[in-house]
């Protein structure tokens, strides 16, 4: 949507515009609204319905409408405050009374003329028995035909009006200009699109309301096609390296046999799809979502396992030195049996450790390498990487798997996450990926019991603490996050850790955790924790991923309408590991109907990707988990609630070119590549264009 042709540059800068100027523009920046395209680009919200002129008798309470009505009194004044007048009157057509008033305008008096006839639109409130319009606009009747229509809302900031913009846009549009058109006409008549004029000119003015759902399916349609293209294209040339890598053995009953559980039929059923990924002629690229506690780490080490049968190195990455310790603690114990060699670094080994590890892992010493992210940046090299496993990284970039690829001559990516993501976003977000869904928990897992409470159960919460830990189990007491401030966050869990130790709990082992402490503080803590030295353990969220405790049966949560669901739902997976009864608390003093609606949906449901869909449905997914984080842009129009079809459509449109013209290097596909460089230049450079 680029060019244009006549007055308008759609790329000038939205300050030259007639009527915008240096102060406004800056109100329209706030909004990320710089350029006249971008200006066109902020399409309405909604629409208000000024078609239908309405009889009095017609009107229906809370309903917006457009009547002509005669003046039947003067107008009265009553001067309710200093600063608040209200004027009154009444007016009539052949079928009905209706009462009017305005607020402080005083300027309408002298307006309306007893007896005569206006144009009145505003929203009707049925009160007393009779029909009031507050603050209704009022038009002479000759202006009828202008008003009629159906007319944009737009999201506004404070000095920007409806009205105003709305004005602003119709004088673009009395201008000649045209975006650009990416499609063909076969291919729009094939996903019946509108073409790119007709769909942004009637979102803003439409015609009529059966007009807009196809302005919108344009709009909406070109939005996910050209993300999913992009994604596609980054799928196809760089993550599908040639691969080199041979798996003669894939045996793994050796492994399993030393297990002290059988796979579930999921992890089977994923273990399978990782196995014909090693078998196919292309590197794997497969995000296993499951559910926290649905035993992905098992799965991590046995494609690891299979990659090490073959001769080649792997290495297992954690977003905390917490987790890659676990990871490394649990794990090494099956592979020593095997004589896999493994180590770990993180920023507690020491540079002399981290040198030696180095010179291993060149000289294919070290089999498999644990540790935090900072080992795709570190200068590690290694003699024969054959596959990266990144757990719990769902801010795991593009750019971070290209250089992950650069490590080896032939990687093979594998990503665990629980951040449960309604399929159909997670399609979305991670088109460029296979995914693998883990759909099942071990079995003999008791539910989690979920209460959300508020202040006045505190003693009573307490006294179950206790006795739980009496009974030989554990506690995390988990304290919000204030804001990004980690001195902050520090400061309440240390206080409220001294106030447990003083009072409330001052018989029992109480210690805290917070991201400020040192690596080697925290594994300290952590290790005590599993060893059961600790009874309570109060903490910021850096206990939200992965921490597997199976002793610990308690999870309470302060100020739990402060995080969001898919986090709460984290957080309760650290307890209901093991066998025994486990509980999670979530404690809120918010009284708000749609604090304690996200909060009742916990107490409800233990299944995650159950509660994205509801908090999905509750927040919109602009709020949802920050698409932003994922490297990609916000969407404009797309709900992908509500648009799965058209997201269907687009994924189809966009594998169906690529399949025909790989590189979008065909002429007919010119316009389109132009515009996804354009909007996703920056990811696609690593594309050999
Ligand atoms: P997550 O998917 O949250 O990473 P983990 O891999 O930490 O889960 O597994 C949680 C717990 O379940 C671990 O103690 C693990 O040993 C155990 N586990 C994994 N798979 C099975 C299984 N098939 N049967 C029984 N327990 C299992
Ligand atoms: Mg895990």
């Amino acid at each position: 949507m680029n060019k244009i042709s006549g007055v308008f540059d759609l790329d000038m800068s939205i300050q030259y515009l007639k009527g915008v100027g240096p102060a406004k523009s800056i109100l329209f920046n706030n909004m990320n609204i710089h350029t006249v395209k971008d200006l066109l680009e902020h399409f309405p919200r909604s629409y208000e319905d000024r078609t239908k002129l309405k009889n009095i008798n017609e009107f229906i309470d809370q309903e917006y409408v457009l009547f002509i009505g005669r003046v039947t009194s003067v107008i009265k004044t009553q001067k309710v405050r200093k600063n608040l007048s209200i004027h009154t009157t009444f007016v009539a057509d052949d079928t009905g009374i209706c009462m009017l008033n305005w607020f402080n305008q005083n300027y309408l008096k002298n307006k309306i003329n007893v007896s005569n006839e206006y144009l009145f639109y505003g929203k009707v409130t049925y009160e007393y028995g009779r029909y009031v319009v507050d603050n209704p606009q009022i038009y002479d009747l000759k202006d009828l035909h202008k008003v009629r229509g159906i007319y944009p809302i737009y999201t506004l900031t404070n000095g920007i009006t409806q009205n105003y913009i709305f004005k602003l846009i119709s004088t673009i549009y009395q201008n000649n200009f045209l975006f650009e058109e990416l499609f063909s006409d076969e291919f729009r008549k094939k996903y019946d699109l509108y073409e790119i004029d007709r769909a942004v000119k009637n979102i803003h003015f439409p015609e009529n309301f059966g007009i807009i759902e196809y302005a919108r399916k344009r709009l909406i349609f070109q939005e996910l096609f050209l993300l999913q293209l992009a994604l596609l294209i980054i799928k196809n040339n760089c993550l599908s390296v040639t691969k080199v890598s041979k798996y003669t053995n894939t045996n793994i009953e050796d492994f399993l046999s030393i297990l002290p559980f059988k796979l579930t039929n999921a992890q089977d059923k994923v273990m399978n799809e990782i196995m014909s990924d090693l078998l196919s002629d292309k590197n794997m690229n497969r995000l296993v979502q499951g559910d926290v506690g649905s035993g992905k780490t098992i799965i991590a080490a046995l494609a690891m396992y299979v990659v090490v049968k073959n001769g080649y190195q792997a290495s297992m990455m954690a977003p905390t030195t917490i987790l890659a310790n676990q990871h490394y603690l649990e794990l090494k114990k099956y592979f020593d049996v095997f004589n896999v060699r493994t180590a770990i670094i993180t920023s507690s080994t020491t540079k002399k450790q981290k040198e030696d590890i180095n010179l291993k892992l060149r000289n294919h010493e070290i089999d498999i390498i644990f540790g935090t992210h900072s080992l795709i940046e570190d200068n590690i090299e290694f003699a024969n990487l054959g596959m990266v496993v990144t757990d719990e990284q769902h801010r795991f970039g593009v750019e971070q798997r290209v250089k992950l690829n650069n490590k080896g001559k032939s990687v093979e990516v594998l990503i665990m996450t629980a951040t449960p993501i309604p399929r159909t976003l997670a399609l979305m977000l991670y088109a460029d990926l296979d995914l693998s869904i883990i759909d099942e928990l071990p079995p003999g897992r008791k539910l989690i019991k979920t209460y959300a409470v508020d202040k006045s159960y505190e003693h009573r919460i307490n006294e179950f603490i206790k006795k739980q830990i009496s009974e030989g189990r554990q506690a995390y007491v988990v304290c919000p996050l204030v804001e990004e401030n980690e001195e902050l966050n520090m400061q309440s869990v240390i206080e409220l850790a001294n106030r447990y130790k003083e009072n409330e709990f001052k018989d029992l082992k109480v210690e805290f955790l917070h991201g400020k402490m040192k690596n080697k503080e925290k594994d300290a803590i952590m290790t005590k924790f599993k060893e059961g030295e600790i009874n309570i353990l109060v903490s910021t969220t850096v206990i939200e991923v992965g921490v597997n405790v199976p002793n610990a049966t308690i999870m309470i949560i302060e100020n739990a309408d402060r995080f969001g669901l898919a986090a709460l739902h984290q957080l309760r997976g650290r307890v209901g590991r093991g066998q025994h009864q486990s509980y999670c608390i979530l404690k809120s003093n918010n009284k708000s109907t749609q604090a304690l609606e996200r909060l009742k949906i916990m107490e409800k449901s233990n299944s995650g990707f159950e509660i994205a869909e509801k908090d999905l449905e509750l927040r919109g997914p602009g709020d949802f988990f920050g698409i932003r984080q994922h490297g990609l842009p916000e969407f404009k129009l797309a709900n992908l609630l509500k648009d799965v079809n058209i997201l269907k459509m687009a994924g189809q449109a966009s594998k169906e070119l690529i399949a025909n013209d790989k590189n979008l290097e065909k002429i007919e596909n010119k316009k389109i590549r132009e515009e996804l460089f354009n909007k996703f230049g920056e990811q696609l450079r690593n594309i050999g264009t």
